[in-house]
């Protein structure tokens, strides 16, 4: 079975987790850096980045998610996952994990719109997905090897880079599992590629 790790320092870990196993792959939260070497691949789940990074930094996951990710492991990152993800933040100098050639804007949709819900066409997922968004990135800019899957206003909501998949919005808090299930299907290709 494609064994799928929640990173679990921070944010909506246990959501991922059902919706991983809903996807008929076994979900693991993820809290030392040894248990990364049993998984197939990862998300990174939405919560606050800034956070997040404290705690990678303290429980030195920053070198070994780098390489995880340099592995060709899937990683799927979720809002604050997003931003981590990104090897550039508008109006910050320093980045997190820099594995994905995107540019992110914080907190990008605004006060008034510190949350909502939109009906996104995401390409190779759905043609009609309910997303919420809460105080949500969105990707600035794109490399050339980095594909658009969905936009929002004009705004990049979700994108793919080889291994690498990334939202604004958090697809673990509806029961709609086609995104997950497209990444769990991700993580069993790059499993197999990777074994031959
Ligand atoms: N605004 C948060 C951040 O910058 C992300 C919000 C989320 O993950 N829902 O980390």
């Amino acid at each position: 079975m494609v064994k799928v790790g929640v990173l679990g320092l921070q944010g909506a870990v246990r959501e991922h987790i059902n919706a991983i196993e809903r996807c008929g792959a076994e979900g693991i939260i993820i809290k030392k850096v040894e248990q990364l070497a049993g998984i197939d691949g990862l998300i990174l789940p939405g919560g606050e980045s800034t956070t997040m990074r404290r705690l990678i930094n303290h429980y030195h996951f920053l070198e070994p998610l780098k390489r995880f990710g340099g592995q060709g492991k899937p990683i799927f990152g979720t809002c604050a996952g997003l931003i981590l993800l990104a090897k550039e933040i508008a109006g910050q100098d320093d980045a997190h994990l820099e594995l994905m050639d995107i540019k992110v804007e914080r907190n990008a949709f605004g006060r008034q719109r510190e949350s909502f819900e939109a009906n996104l066409a995401i390409k190779h997922v759905a043609p009609d997905f309910e997303a919420v968004f809460i105080r949500a990135p969105y990707i600035l800019e794109i490399g050339s090897t980095v594909e658009v899957l969905a936009t929002f206003n004009n705004a990049v909501v979700a994108a793919k880079q080889g291994a690498l998949l990334c939202t604004s919005f958090h697809p673990e808090l509806t029961n709609d599992d086609r995104l997950i299930a497209y990444f769990v299907e991700m993580v069993g290709d790059a499993k197999k590629a990777l074994a031959t």
